[in-house]
């Protein structure tokens, strides 16, 4: 939209901003691109007049998304340049040249030929299983590549304007991200998604400004430019320079106290709340160790047994843990047990048919059904443990009952592992924290799944983002009533869920007396700043605020006009 365009607009009412949910911090401008849905493909016509123009149409086409790969190839750098050139190669495969040849022959019209002979390899790949059916999914992209291509539509995915851009969609789905660009990516606005989604935990972890929630998202066009604000959730659209000049300035300021953050988490008279990051996987391990913490307050060890199809050893995740270890060497790490099924199913365990999966056997359940894997896992950590100085505590997913919580404790225990604690992620173990913590040594909250269960909403649909706004008084209440149990019983109660990364939220927290807060490694110095800011007292009357808000938002904006945010 021009200058003049942009001017009409306002004068016919037009939207000059947009508000969503500020989910990962940070003010950018830069002109919209959008991520191009991918193509439907149109009703079958029938057999193609010229079926060798058409066959030579299909080989030009993918010639074309072959060389588009290949642009993209060569400008990526690392894991991303080899998976892009990986995939150039698929669409230059003569097979497929020959297999649409077949579907042409046999009277589909173009499109439908395409996506015929993509399929017939998808199954193969599917087959074949392990790594390759994985690259089932990349066939699917290349598919609508070469159909959007065909007729003359956007390229589905990432766009690739040629300059730095505010990414716009409705959704990002995991496979749309595999590839984002911090350099070219500016900033993120979607449609959809809550605080929980992966667009913000993937923006959050990258250092990207976005919003997510954005209901205007879908009247951004490409090639506006927009100043968003990750912050505090707005999009102006068509800034002048002093809107963009004021906004970088804030940033920049913002930046450079957070740049002079460091050390330990405290209120401003003082009191002590452990910061502490969320780590997923070996590839993380890098940027979260040099991140300014007290440690780990969430390792999900998931990453050591999904995406394989046999269990890993003892030894195997011995020395998954212990390069963990090594690297938070002397500060803390609190290792989740597995939290497979539902989501996360194994390929090596017979999850059985499960009506409702997210109610189901999952994690602790799943041990108490194969508990030699609990056994091991268990081992392999005492084992890593004892080769460094790391002070290891161990804590099980989905605890719902004391005896429960009592039984995990026992066996850490037993395997020399002396700090055991339960994740509080079921409302029934807030509910009654009390006798859960005087079963173990300490209570993490995992607030993503204690949002779901409390709520009763799918932390993966979309369209529920309002229920699952972390905001919930209903979930702060729980929160509350564990921390206060910690609080009676003298034993620690953290936050490792997603609401510990937002810092306004941070401070109701630490005001509902919780005594630490385990984020995305990127959400940290904010953190830190938020609560070097305010103190212990003003947090709890922040909390009292949010307590006495009857809806989610309302919380939100009562705690944001009150509390002084750097
Ligand atoms: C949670 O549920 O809040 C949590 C931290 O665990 P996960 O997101 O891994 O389920
Ligand atoms: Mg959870």
């Amino acid at each position: 939209m021009t200058k003049v365009m942009a001017a009409m607009a306002r004068k016919v009412g037009m939207a000059s901003s947009a508000v969503g949910i500020g989910v990962s911090l940070g003010v950018a401008a830069g002109p919209v691109a959008r991520l191009a849905a991918p193509p439907t493909i149109p009703r079958d016509s029938g057999p193609e007049a010229d079926v060798t123009l058409a066959a030579e149409r299909a080989r030009t086409a993918l010639e074309a998304v072959a060389v588009d790969l290949d642009a993209r190839a060569a400008a990526a750098t690392g894991p991303s340049a080899d998976v892009l050139f990986a995939q150039s190669m698929m669409p230059r495969d003569p097979a497929l040249a020959t297999q649409i040849t077949k579907a042409l022959d046999a009277g589909r019209s173009l499109p439908h030929a395409v996506a015929e002979a993509f399929g017939v390899f998808r199954s193969a790949l599917e087959a074949a299983g392990g790594y390759l059916a994985e690259r089932a999914a990349d066939l699917d992209d290349l598919r609508n590549r070469t159909v959007a291509e065909l007729l003359g539509l956007p390229m589905p995915g990432i766009p690739d304007p040629g300059h730095p851009f505010v990414l716009v969609a409705t959704d990002l789905a995991p496979a749309d991200t595999a590839t984002l660009d911090r350099e070219l990516v500016l900033a993120i606005v979607t449609e959809q998604g809550g605080p929980t989604s992966h667009t913000a935990i993937l923006a959050k972890s990258l250092g990207i400004p976005a919003i997510v929630g954005c209901a205007q998202a879908p009247s951004l066009i490409d090639g506006t430019t927009v100043l968003v604000d990750g912050g505090a959730g707005t999009v102006v659209i068509e800034p002048d320079a002093e809107q963009v000049r004021a906004a970088t300035a804030k940033a920049e300021q913002l930046s450079q106290a957070l740049a002079a953050s460091h050390g330990p988490g405290r209120t401003a008279d003082g009191k002590a709340v452990a910061l502490l990051v969320n780590l997923g996987g070996a590839g993380e391990l890098a940027t979260a160790s040099e991140v300014d913490s007290e440690g780990v307050g969430l390792l999900r060890t998931e990453f050591l047994y999904l995406n394989r199809t046999t269990e890993p050893s003892v030894a195997e995740q011995t020395r998954g843990y212990s390069a963990v270890f090594a690297a938070f060497d002397r500060r803390k790490v609190v290792v989740r047990t597995l939290d497979a099924g539902a989501d996360k199913p194994l390929a090596f365990v017979d999850h059985g048919e499960e009506p409702n999966p997210a109610l189901g056997v999952r994690g602790l359940r799943l041990a108490a059904r194969h508990p030699r894997m609990l056994e091991d896992q268990l081992a392999a950590i005492a084992a890593a443990a004892a080769e460094h100085e790391a002070e290891v505590w161990v804590m099980a997913p989905m605890v719902a009952t004391p005896a429960e919580a009592k039984a995990f404790a026992e066996r850490a225990h037993a395997h020399g592992l002396a700090v055991a604690g339960t994740m509080v992620e079921v409302p029934a173990a807030a509910l009654r924290a009390s006798h859960v913590l005087a079963e173990c040594d300490f209570a993490s909250i995992g607030t993503n799944d204690l949002g779901q269960y409390t709520l009763a909403a799918d932390r993966m649909a979309a369209e529920l983002a309002e229920l699952l706004n972390p905001w919930q008084p209903a979930l702060l209440e729980l929160i509350q009533r564990t921390a206060e149990a910690g609080r009676q019983l003298g034993k620690p109660v953290g936050v490792c869920g997603e609401a510990a990364s937002d810092p306004l939220l941070a401070l109701v927290l630490v005001g509902l007396g919780v005594t630490s807060l385990s984020m995305a490694p990127a959400a940290l110095p904010a953190v830190r700043l938020a609560l070097a800011a305010h103190t212990e007292a003003e947090c709890v009357r922040l909390a009292e605020l949010a307590l006495s808000a009857v809806a989610a938002r309302d919380a939100r904006e009562l705690v944001g006009s009150t509390a002084r945010m750097p």
